[in-house]
């Protein structure tokens, strides 16, 4: 598992998140119907929704709760997956993609409805997603992806070179179009409440307890802790995502564990918050190394884009993502920088989810593509039903087996030449 050289901390989730539910390390060996391993998102969506089927639930974490990508994303929800509703039609058929399509469209609606029907107490705002257009051709696209969500009832609308001007606040894009399902959470915040309400549903959570084996015996699973005691169940579901180690052989080699940094203004002056994002949206753009940003419940300005492979050794691997900032928004020169942060995204050589079935009772959901705050809340829910069902329906996308990445140990040197790559032919801000 990477280490965490900047832990949670520092980072501005860290600094203003609602206190964790409180959770012990696994003291004693323990039974149950399903092992869950994995304190994100999909882990504690997964055994909250069991949990709710009165299926006896334990979940593992190695650290704590949100200490992966769950605790130190954007916050920015935002539906859909990297293809377009056509594109899938075409990868998966009309029956399979369609279904696909229904649960990649409301992935937003299942955090929104789970914060409201929870009570959870996570800053959050439904203004919207604008995805700016970087290229004219980029525009084309993002017009005609607007165009197929529209034509299955989506509240979207493409958006011209003035509107995204005026409601993102630069006039560095071409235009783009902006998806009104989409919203913002306080991400930290976020995954504390799933927590919360996957314990008064009944789930046991233990935090600061890696599995370090997982073995099959007799019809059950049993998995190891680095503390000694064993946690053992009928089924295991392994929500690891890119933090995840070497418990399933070559489930490590078929992600690229790509690093995502971040950076926080300290809180703006009203005169300036005033013209970025005035009406609340969140944004991202086409850049293949896209930047994506968005304001805090607090009025700071957050940026995230690309950063080292490697992870951070100081305040320099954040430096061209504070000079892009200033680019696109000049007028936020007078403020400080208050946080920077980073942390891994799973991606998958096809861009898509995956679930894995590799032995009877052992699901393994891994591959968010660094848009996972919908997916894999809406992914733990869609696992949880077929654990507890059997019914294959359920699951977004089809079991696969797990294929590692040719040449694995050369990933570092196949990043940065794509990131090189990406780096000319996505042009300067
Ligand atoms: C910097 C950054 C920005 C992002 N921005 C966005 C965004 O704005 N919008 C969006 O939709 N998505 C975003 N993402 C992606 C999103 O955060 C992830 O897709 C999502 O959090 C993944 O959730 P998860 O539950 O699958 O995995 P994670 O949250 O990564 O959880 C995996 C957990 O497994 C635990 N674990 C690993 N091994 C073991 C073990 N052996 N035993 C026990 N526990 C173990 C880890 O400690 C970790 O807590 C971003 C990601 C990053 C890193």
């Amino acid at each position: 598992m990477p280490q965490a050289p900047f832990p949670l901390s520092p980072s501005l989730w860290a600094a203003t998140a609602a206190a964790p539910p409180p959770t012990q390390p696994l003291a004693a060996s323990a039974q149950a119907d399903v092992l869950v391993v994995g304190g994100g998102y999909a882990g504690l969506s997964t055994a909250l929704h069991l949990a709710e089927r009165g299926v006896r639930v334990v979940l593992l974490e190695a650290r704590e709760i949100g200490f992966g990508g769950s605790g130190r994303n954007g916050g920015q929800v935002i539906p859909g997956l990297k293809y377009d509703p056509d594109a899938l039609i075409s990868l998966f058929g009309a029956e399979r993609g369609e279904r696909l399509i229904r649960f990649a469209g409301s992935t937003a609606d299942t955090v929104f409805n789970l914060i409201e029907r929870h009570g959870m107490d996570v800053p959050h705002v439904r203004g919207g997603w604008i995805q700016g257009a970087h290229t004219a051709k980029a525009l084309r696209l993002a017009h005609d992806r607007a165009a197929q969500w529209a034509r299955l009832g989506a509240d979207v609308q493409p958006l011209d070179r003035a509107q995204v001007a005026r409601l993102i606040g630069t006039d560095r894009y071409q235009g783009g179009w902006v998806d009104r399902r989409a919203g913002a959470i306080q991400p930290l915040s976020y995954v504390r409440g799933l927590a919360r309400a996957a314990l008064s549903a009944g789930a046991v959570i233990h935090t600061g307890s890696p599995v370090t084996g997982l073995t099959r015996a007799g019809g059950k699973w049993t998995a190891a802790t680095a503390g000694g005691p064993a946690v053992t169940a009928d089924r295991v579901v392994m929500c690891t995502n890119a933090y995840g180690g070497d418990l399933l052989p070559g489930l490590k080699a078929s992600i690229i564990d790509a690093n995502t940094f971040q950076v926080a203004t300290a809180p703006l002056p009203e005169a300036v918050r005033a013209g970025i994002l005035p009406e609340g949206h969140v944004t991202s753009d086409t850049r293949n190394l896209l930047l994506y940003f968005r304001l805090d419940h607090q009025g700071r300005l957050l940026m995230g884009g690309r950063g080292p492979f490697r992870e951070p050794k100081g305040q320099q691997d954040w430096a061209h993502l504070e000079r892009v900032m200033l680019k696109l928004f000049p007028q936020v020169a007078g403020s400080p920088f208050e946080y920077r942060w980073c942390g891994r995204v799973a991606v998958t050589r096809d861009y898509l989810p995956h679930l894995h079935e590799p032995e009877p009772g052992l699901l393994v959901d891994i591959g968010c593509q660094g848009r996972g705050v919908g997916l894999q809340t809406s992914m733990g829910r869609a696992m949880a039903q077929y654990v507890a069902t059997g019914d294959a329906n359920a699951l977004p996308v089809p079991l696969s087996p797990v294929v590692p990445f040719p040449l694995y140990g050369l990933r570092r040197l196949y990043v940065n030449a794509v990131v090189s790559w990406y780096r000319m032919t996505d042009g300067g801000v």
